[in-house]
């Protein structure tokens, strides 16, 4: 018989998989892929997930270990997740055993059982009775009886010590019989009979051809994007979509932002259906989000709501995946394992054979472009539910205006006249803190971060210098460090100045400011938002926290302080992401009664940007912005990669990423590849950051399949490379970000 030969993937961040023995006493088992088993790693051990069994290893048998146990009596990975993982572990070039540690819920990972938690509960046996003569002497016993009693479903044991119930009176009952333990599995109950707790809003015309159009498309593969402006229902579609799909007895996965982690989404859900809800994300301890990631695989979950990383939820029936604000930027990972969930989303879709639904008020030009290309039906919702009109864009030229704390004169006259007609004013400024930066009136000083090439940021509160890329902090100095002079003054404005500035303004009204130095405390905006929702006239002060998922239909005045950063930028999705924040700051604004009006100050209001944003919406736009970008040859007309490097010593990543064009351009000529640009290696923007000296390296492809078929022969040689020793590299498949 040939030697069994188990090949695992490993928690390492190299590229290749390990080869073991079968452990002990496992001559009878079928190994199949995705078993987890327990393995010797150096001086350590690891839980390995297997691959594949093959009969011969390269190493040398003499050589090759043996596993240390078998963790799985069966996989644990339906086979769809596993191939879902293998693709992009391939895809983004990334090893695969660190790809499923990020794919798999932590506990997992630790080798925990793949089990639902089993929870123990307590009864009343059926014939016990408080007068029997064994307990007679025994009140405490007596009491603990009468409280089981009390509960035919009997009582969990965590619930023991807040019932009274002393567990060894228990003990004692339970040696006399006169109580019993149960053992029952953890998790939501049994499938409900009516899906519906809360009648369906009647769709308007619009939303009901968007519904009809993926309703019929149930049971395949298809990708739509839903293009909606705010406001105008698509969560409504997204729910109707969601009946349609229980009623089929399928399970869907909803994916949102980060930041709508609001109460508000779930609750939208939960009121609606009787449905078994399982929520994955970040804040979810290990224990729930392993209970719900068994839940949805064994179809014990009916919808699966999450964020990025909830796109590796395993689900036994499938039927559908909606992606919500699908242009959001927090769907990329931007460490590890650098995916992207909406893309990810969409080969899982396709693997899985069922349709997707990218929705958004202001959809990525990536998506924009599948559309146009016939990849993705294209449905849009142009009005907003219940009449609501779309608010009006005014550009506020400030060129040679002054800026009081970053407020024009004109602005705060129109924030003046919207407060006396007793409305509320939505600030928009997407810079925390005070100041930018710190600068000596004498000698031109500047604030800079002592680890990074960056200005800090003046915290006045706290009375901090603190730096935003790497979270250095320093007190805010009295004089300058370099020639002792006292005027040192805060340059520019940040949420905190401004707020202070139209708090001395409008002294009249509550001034309340939305950011991530105001809102760490957990329900402060909740509370706030209350305090919003009470219609009074106030301002509301924030960064791009305000741009999503709330709607404060009494606010009429949105006052952008600065549109310019988007415009000028190096980035070249600065742009879109400037436009995508406008539209969905104002979308904020205005209900049926009271049209919003959206004011922008701007140092370039002739740009064709942003006359085309603001006279003729976020499509004009886009179509402006997709010209630009194919001519100039980027995505979506041009597919990147982007190799990274950063080393404590100067000059250590360029080396490196020297070496590393040297073989790329090797490999380009060795493998006849065509289309392919190396560009760099460059200076990182940011060449310092938290003390260490960047660089990288872009490649630019016209098409995918030569770009990967380089990074796949490239990899395996970077792996190899001696000055890649030195350095921390990492490479980005299709990147956002190119810092
Ligand atoms: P979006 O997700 O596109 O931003 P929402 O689904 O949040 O929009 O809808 C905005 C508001 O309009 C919500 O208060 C919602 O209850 C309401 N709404 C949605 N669809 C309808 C409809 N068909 N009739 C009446 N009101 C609706
Ligand atoms: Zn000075
Ligand atoms: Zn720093």
């Amino acid at each position: 018989m040939p030697d069994v030969i188990l090949r695992l993937a490993l928690p390492s961040p190299l590229r290749r998989l390990f080869d073991y023995k079968a452990p002990a006493h496992t001559a009878q088992t079928v190994f199949t892929p995705g078993m987890r088993l327990r393995v010797p790693f150096g001086r350590r051990e690891m839980i390995g997930i297997l691959v594949e069994v093959v009969s011969h290893s390269e190493v040398p048998a003499d050589k090759l270990k043996p596993a240390i146990a078998l963790l799985d009596p069966v996989s644990p990975l339906p086979p769809a997740l596993f191939k879902l993982c293998l693709w992009t572990s391939q895809y983004y070039q990334h090893g695969l055993g660190d790809t499923l540690s990020w794919a798999l819920p932590v506990l997992l990972r630790q080798g925990e059982p793949a089990e639902a938690r089993q929870e123990r509960f307590w009864h009343a046996a059926a014939d016990a009775r408080l007068d029997d003569p064994r307990i007679a002497r025994a009140p405490k016993q007596r009491d603990a009886l009468k409280t089981l009693a009390q509960h035919p479903h009997g009582v969990a044991h965590q619930l023991l010590s807040k019932l009274q119930l002393n567990k060894d009176s228990l003990d004692l009952l339970l040696a006399k019989q006169l109580v019993s333990v149960e053992v029952r599995r953890h998790g939501p109950g049994p499938r409900a009979e009516h899906w519906l707790a809360q009648p369906e809003l009647p769709l308007n015309e619009e939303q009901r051809a968007a519904f009809e159009a993926i309703r019929a498309s149930l049971g395949g593969f298809q990708p739509f994007l839903l293009a909606g402006v705010t406001g105008s229902g698509k969560t409504e579609v997204y729910l109707q979509l969601i009946h349609e799909c229980l009623e089929a007895g399928k399970q869907a996965l909803v994916l949102i932002p980060e930041i709508n982690l609001g109460p508000q989404t779930l609750a939208r859900f939960e009121q609606r259906f009787n449905a078994r809800i399982a929520l994955v994300h970040s804040a979810v301890n290990d224990r729930d989000r392993l209970d719900a990631w068994l839940a949805a695989r064994d179809g014990e979950a009916d919808i699966i709501i999450g964020t990025r990383s909830a796109l590796f939820t395993p689900m036994k029936n499938p039927g559908l995946i909606i992606i919500d604000e699908e242009h959001d930027g927090s769907y990329k990972q931007q460490e590890g394992l650098r995916y992207h969930a909406r893309d990810l989303a969409l080969v899982r879709a396709s693997q899985e054979d069922i349709p997707i639904v990218l929705g958004s008020a202001t959809p990525s030009l990536e998506s924009l472009h599948n559309a146009h290309t016939g990849r993705y039906g294209l449905l849009r919702i142009d009005h907003r539910a219940g009449g609501a009109q779309q608010p009006k864009f005014l550009r506020l030229d400030v060129k040679s205006r002054p800026l009081d704390s970053g407020i024009s004169g004109p602005m705060q006259q129109a924030i003046g006249q919207t407060l006396a007609n007793g409305q509320q004013v939505l600030v928009f400024l997407n810079r925390r803190g005070f100041a930018p930066t710190l600068l000596c009136h004498d000698c031109g000083w500047l604030s800079e971060c002592p680890r990074c090439d960056a200005r800090t940021t003046v915290h006045q509160r706290s009375g901090e210098l603190r730096c935003h890329h790497c979270g250095h902090v320093e007190r805010v100095p009295r004089q300058c460090p370099k020639c002792g002079t006292v005027d040192l003054r805060p340059v520019g404005a940040g949420t905190e100045r401004a707020e202070e500035r139209l708090a001395i303004l409008f002294p009249d009204y509550p001034v309340l400011r939305v950011d991530r130095d105001s809102t760490s405390r957990k329900d402060a905006m909740t509370q706030l938002f209350a305090t919003i929702q009470k219609g009074h006239p106030c301002i509301l002060i924030g960064t791009q926290m305000l741009a999503k998922g709330h709607h404060f239909p009494r606010v009429t005045l949105v006052s952008i302080l600065d549109a310019d950063g988007g415009l000028f930028s190096g980035d070249f999705r600065a742009s879109e992401r400037m436009a995508q924040l406008i539209v969905q700051v104002a979308g904020r604004a205005g209900r049926a009664e009271e049209p919003g009006k959206v004011i922008i100050q701007t140092h370039l209001a002739d740009h064709p940007l942003l006359v085309q944003l603001t006279e003729q919406g976020y499509f004009a736009f886009a179509e402006q912005a997709l010209a630009e970008r194919r001519a100039a040859g980027l995505p979506p007309f041009a597919h990147l990669a982007l190799l990274r490097a950063e080393a404590h010593k100067p000059g250590q990543a360029e080396a490196f990423l020297d070496e590393a064009c040297a073989a790329a351009e090797a490999l380009v000529a060795q493998l006849a590849l065509g289309g392919l640009e190396l560009l760099g290696p460059v200076p990182a923007p940011m060449e310092r950051r938290a003390g260490r000296y960047r660089a990288q390296l872009l490649v630019q492809a016209t098409l995918r399949a030569p770009l990967h078929r380089l990074l796949n022969a490239w990899m395996l040689q970077l792996e190899q490379l001696p000055s890649g020793r030195q350095v921390r590299w990492s490479l980005d498949v299709d990147p956002v970000d190119l810092y």
